[in-house]
């Protein structure tokens, strides 16, 4: 089949046959997803037998990892006022002694680096209460300021506690995690909006204290990546397509990441269906424990080391059921971003890449030099005409109680399977190399580019064995 007829047959199957939404519900209801739990095992059952039954031989690659659980936590205002606020940990925080801990706030903004380098010396024995904000700082060059990061700033300046409100209104905690596959080193607790808002104003009056009372569990927990395969004329130019199926354990995930989980179904499905014969290997990978610091795809990069040279690209689907255009994050590969600019003219989106996030599974495949582009939201004209909206400075519903169902609208999942489907369709009919498969000296010099050595050594990432020696702790 020509190009064209192929691109027919997946855009018009993706929406006529209606069952990317449909997935999405099945796999909502099945709650949460999140490592360890009973519904991350029931998700794998259920994606296991989707892909059987569409034909395909899928595969569960294990690993154990560090695994956690929330048990209690409470944060009280000791003064000016006695009052109890909403709280919950951040995934992989550690309990506070059962007396907990007291002690000042301090508040630093959106927990910059400039915000943290400004009050240095205030910091140690101090609570410090950032925002979940993300912005792209004004650090030079630009980068997201990620949570992990956040947290790596408060442990090196010798905070005792981080608490992290929501940017956004609603009295809804953001939860999160704090380390790859090690526990934290101080507690660290989500609050909403307007609690922290409050610390806030009394913060305008006087110094602020506050106990915290946390109790946390960490076990090791046996799971694994889903694996499955649609083998092309190449058995050695691969084309890996993924995106995670773990979630956190305050809701199903549902745009964060079910959408993905979905979508990816969903073109296996139909790629297998076509019967048509790709240039490329298409390899689906549903990461496992995402949540928790990309766990799983560190484990499949470092499990799969010997043959990365093979990987030709690695698409990521992650977050893309929520609302806006679409484009992708090309990591910092300037080939890869010509590649996609190419591919997005051919089909007349205009898209936009962003600055490099450098964040969620695309990660490891970045580090291990894997030419690499993730689905992102913003900079991009919306191919059914509506208004972009929103960037990935702001997680919106994401990581908080209400990422549920009714948040994903279906025109916004099938958008995304349109521009998926596409991509994925090229690369796997694309004969020959898309983009050079980077050294570990490039792989350096582009996170140097982009003021990663800084941020990587505050989260002491990775802790799992990938890309160059200096940066592994
Ligand atoms: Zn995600």
């Amino acid at each position: 089949m020509e190009l064209y007829e192929l691109d027919r047959a997946i855009v018009g199957e993706l929406i006529l046959g209606k069952k990317v939404y449909e997935r999405l519900q099945e796999l909502c209801a099945l709650g949460t997803r999140f490592a360890g739990t009973a519904g991350e095992k029931l998700s794998q059952e259920y994606m296991m037998n989707e892909l059987t039954s569409y034909g395909l031989k899928p595969r569960l690659e294990e690993f154990e990892h560090l695994a956690w659980q929330r048990q209690s936590s409470q944060l009280e205002i000791l003064s000016p006022i006695a009052k109890e606020l909403m709280s919950v940990s951040l995934a992989g925080a550690p309990s506070t002694p059962t007396e907990g801990i007291e002690g000042e706030i301090l508040f630093l903004g959106d927990g910059t680096p400039s915000e943290f380098e400004a009050h240095k010396e205030l910091i140690k024995g101090r609570i410090v209460l950032v925002t979940s904000l993300s912005p792209q700082c004004e650090c030079s060059p630009p980068r997201q300021c990620h949570r992990r990061t956040k947290y790596g700033r408060a442990v090196a300046y010798g905070a005792t506690a981080l608490l992290f409100m929501n940017n956004q209104p609603g009295m809804l905690p953001q939860v999160g995690s704090t380390r790859q596959n090690r526990e934290g080193e101080i507690p660290a607790v989500s609050i909403p909006f307007e609690e922290g808002k409050l610390l806030q104003h009394y913060l305008t009056q006087g110094p602020v204290k506050v106990r915290l009372q946390a109790s946390n569990r960490s076990f090791l927990n046996r799971t694994g990546n889903i694996v499955a395969e649609i083998h092309g004329r190449k058995a050695d130019e691969v084309v890996v397509i993924g995106g995670h199926y773990d979630c956190h354990d305050n809701s199903p995930g549902a745009t964060d990441n079910g959408a993905g989980v979905a979508l990816l179904l969903e073109l296996a499905r139909i790629m297998r269906m076509l019967g048509a014969e790709y240039e490329k290997t298409i390899r689906f990978v549903f990461f496992g424990v995402e949540e928790m610091a990309a766990v799983g795809s560190s484990f499949y990069v470092a499990r799969h080391q010997d043959e990365l040279e093979r990987i030709h690209l690695f698409i990521n689907l992650d977050g893309v059921g929520k609302r806006g255009g679409k484009t992708f994050d090309t990591q910092g590969f300037d080939d890869v971003s010509e590649y996609v600019l190419g591919m997005a003219e051919q089909l007349g989106y205009g898209m936009k890449i962003p600055q490099p996030a450098f964040s969620g599974d695309a990660l490891p495949f970045v580090l291990a030099g894997v030419p690499t582009m993730a689905m992102k939201r913003g900079g991009a004209d919306s191919i059914f005409g509506h208004e972009p909206s929103g960037s990935d400075e702001d997680r919106g519903w994401g990581h908080t109680a209400a990422d549920t169902l009714d948040k994903v609208q279906p025109f916004d999942l099938y958008e995304s399977a349109i521009i998926a489907g596409q991509a994925l369709l090229r690369a796997a009919t694309h004969t020959g190399a898309i983009a050079k498969r980077r050294s570990e000296a490039e792989v350096k010099a582009i996170l140097a580019q982009h003021g990663m050595n800084e941020v990587l050594s505050f989260m002491k990432w990775p802790t799992i064995p990938i890309g160059p020696k200096e940066y592994r702790h």
